[in-house]
Protein backbone atom coordinates (compact mmCIF):
# COMPACT_ATOMS: atom_id res chain seq x y z
CA UNK A 1 0.00 0.00 0.00
CA UNK A 2 1.31 3.34 -0.93
CA UNK A 3 1.31 5.50 2.18
CA UNK A 4 1.69 9.22 0.54
CA UNK A 5 -2.19 9.12 -0.72
CA UNK A 6 -5.09 11.30 0.37
CA UNK A 7 -6.79 8.25 0.99
CA UNK A 8 -4.21 6.31 3.27
CA UNK A 9 -4.54 7.48 6.82
CA UNK A 10 -2.38 7.15 9.89
CA UNK A 11 -2.87 5.92 12.94
CA UNK A 12 -2.07 5.12 16.40
CA UNK A 13 -2.60 1.05 17.42
CA UNK A 14 -2.18 -0.43 20.54
CA UNK A 15 0.19 -3.82 20.78
CA UNK A 16 1.53 -5.63 23.62
CA UNK A 17 4.83 -2.83 23.32
CA UNK A 18 3.21 0.27 23.67
CA UNK A 19 1.98 2.18 20.47
CA UNK A 20 2.90 1.70 16.95
CA UNK A 21 1.74 4.00 13.59
CA UNK A 22 -0.21 1.97 11.52
CA UNK A 23 -1.07 3.10 7.93
CA UNK A 24 -5.04 2.40 7.08
CA UNK A 25 -6.86 3.26 4.28
CA UNK A 26 -9.81 4.66 3.92
CA UNK A 27 -12.97 3.17 2.65
CA UNK A 28 -15.34 4.59 0.08
CA UNK A 29 -18.34 6.09 2.38
CA UNK A 30 -22.05 5.43 1.60
CA UNK A 31 -23.56 6.66 -1.69
CA UNK A 32 -25.87 9.73 -2.12
CA UNK A 33 -29.07 9.98 -3.25
CA UNK A 34 -28.50 12.16 -7.10
CA UNK A 35 -31.71 14.63 -5.45
CA UNK A 36 -32.46 15.28 -2.21
CA UNK A 37 -28.51 13.98 -0.87
CA UNK A 38 -29.71 11.06 1.74
CA UNK A 39 -27.54 8.01 2.73
CA UNK A 40 -28.61 5.25 0.45
CA UNK A 41 -29.57 1.83 1.76
CA UNK A 42 -25.55 0.43 0.28
CA UNK A 43 -22.55 1.56 0.54
CA UNK A 44 -19.85 2.47 -1.89
CA UNK A 45 -17.60 -1.04 -3.16
CA UNK A 46 -13.84 -0.94 -3.48
CA UNK A 47 -12.12 -1.25 -6.73
CA UNK A 48 -11.78 -4.63 -6.62
CA UNK A 49 -14.94 -5.32 -5.27
CA UNK A 50 -16.60 -3.25 -8.32
CA UNK A 51 -14.96 -5.54 -10.71
CA UNK A 52 -16.00 -8.86 -8.68
CA UNK A 53 -19.82 -8.24 -7.70
CA UNK A 54 -22.22 -8.87 -10.24
CA UNK A 55 -24.01 -6.23 -11.87
CA UNK A 56 -27.18 -7.00 -10.22
CA UNK A 57 -26.02 -6.83 -6.91
CA UNK A 58 -24.50 -2.95 -7.11
CA UNK A 59 -27.91 -1.68 -7.71
CA UNK A 60 -31.58 -2.26 -6.93
CA UNK A 61 -34.17 -3.54 -9.82
CA UNK A 62 -36.16 -0.68 -9.90
CA UNK A 63 -36.38 2.28 -12.23
CA UNK A 64 -33.92 5.61 -11.36
CA UNK A 65 -31.76 3.26 -9.21
CA UNK A 66 -29.77 6.62 -8.26
CA UNK A 67 -32.21 8.38 -5.83
CA UNK A 68 -33.81 6.72 -3.22
CA UNK A 69 -37.23 5.30 -2.85
CA UNK A 70 -39.20 8.83 -1.46
CA UNK A 71 -37.42 10.41 -4.99
CA UNK A 72 -37.86 7.78 -7.24
CA UNK A 73 -41.54 7.95 -6.41
CA UNK A 74 -42.08 11.79 -6.88
CA UNK A 75 -39.86 11.36 -9.95
CA UNK A 76 -42.38 8.95 -11.40
CA UNK A 77 -45.63 10.71 -10.70
CA UNK A 78 -43.84 14.17 -12.20
CA UNK A 79 -43.20 12.42 -15.51
CA UNK A 80 -46.70 10.65 -15.44
CA UNK A 81 -48.37 14.03 -15.16
CA UNK A 82 -46.56 15.61 -17.83
ZN1 LIG B 1 -33.74 11.33 -2.41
Amino acid sequence: MRRNQRSVKKKRVRVPSGTVWAFVKERPSYSKCGCCGCKLNRKRLTVVEMNTTPKVQKRPERPLPEYCSKCMREQMKRRLRQ
